[in-house]
């Protein structure tokens, strides 16, 4: 298992992907269309999902955060 297994292939590209979200009401009007309100479903790898949100949103950067819980892992590796 590699860090880049997620929850299955990009449904755009077919490359592998991690375990991501984006906020539903992002991920609704990028994936879905316009005014959708209800997840459309599919995964999608990172790159491929802000390929189709340039052409929606237009965001002029992306933010990328770690999900909860944060931890510390020292030196050894060992988690704390
Ligand atoms: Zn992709």
């Amino acid at each position: 298992m590699s860090a880049l297994d997620g929850d299955g292939p990009c449904m755009d590209c077919g490359g592998d992907n991690i375990v991501w979200f984006a906020p539903n009401v992002i991920w609704n009007e990028v994936v879905g269309g316009p005014g959708t309100m209800d997840d459309p479903g599919g995964l999608l790898c990172i790159p491929c999902f802000v390929v189709r949100a340039n052409k929606v949103l237009a965001p002029s950067a992306w933010r990328l955060e770690p999900e909860w819980p944060w931890r510390y892992v020292d030196p050894e590796g060992e988690p704390e």
